[in-house]
């Protein structure tokens, strides 16, 4: 009963619903664009999720981060989720890590994963993250927001990856701003693109990079190349 309006989805059905729960996907950061994420694949029935974040919950989080209340500031944010994820669906499978992500840490995390969904706030960590799903050949979902902007960006490596098109230029503002509903659309594209890489749909955003002007109400869809000079997919070889 709780997937029945999604099996009626003719790209769903029922054999994808049980692809969907045989699933196995790593969500690295559980703040403001892994609400979102994390919430609607768990809802969607993703058998198994792990969580990565080391973070606790403070109260600027809570502007954006709806996965958290005010109790549980001072919370490590990866506990609070996994409770509050378990709540809304009990038969998934969700594994927490409390770690910092790191060129060490990352290829262990993500092993095994069918996809992954980054939703960090920091370059240095997409960076890192972008590079281990090319070396793993695990698909990659990248959404990042500065204030009423967003985009969203899925990866692997047969496609531009981060550093084809540049993204270790980016200078971030620290905090970065941030409003929640901006966030909450950014994180649940994400979790589109998720699902459609776990279903094994056509059209899923590889080589086109979506683009969102919360203030204009636009998006826009760029279609971008891969880079003979990127270091990230050159390390595959
Ligand atoms: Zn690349």
């Amino acid at each position: 009963m709780r997937y029945e309006r999604q099996i009626l989805i003719k790209h769903i059905g029922e054999s994808g619903q049980n692809t969907l729960m045989q699933s196995n996907v790593v969500v690295i950061g559980a703040g403001g664009l892994a609400s979102p994420v994390l919430t609607y694949l768990t809802c969607a029935g993703v058998g198994t999720i792990t969580l990565v974040d080391y973070d606790i919950v403070s109260e600027s989080n809570l502007n954006r981060q709806f996965l958290y209340k005010e109790k549980d500031i001072g919370k490590l944010k990866v506990q609070v989720a996994k409770k509050q994820l378990n709540e809304i669906n009990s038969n998934i499978k969700i594994n927490q890590i409390s770690e910092k992500v790191d060129a060490n840490n990352i290829c262990k995390i993500i092993e095994g994963a069918d996809a992954v969904v980054d939703c960090v706030d920091n370059v240095e960590t997409r960076l890192i993250v972008n590079r281990a799903c090319l070396k793993m050949d695990i698909p990659l979902v990248e959404g990042g927001v500065n204030g009423f902007y967003g985009f969203v960006l899925s990866i692997n490596r047969n496609y531009p990856c981060l550093e084809c098109i540049g993204y270790d230029n980016t200078k971030m503002q620290k905090p970065s701003p941030a409003i929640g509903a901006v966030v909450g659309v950014i994180g649940s594209l994400q979790a589109v693109e998720c699902i459609k890489i776990l279903l094994g749909l056509e059209g899923i955003m590889y080589g086109r990079l979506q683009n969102y002007d919360g203030i204009s109400g636009c998006f826009e869809t760029v279609e971008i190349q891969k880079n003979d000079l990127c270091e990230a997919h050159r390390l595959i070889k």
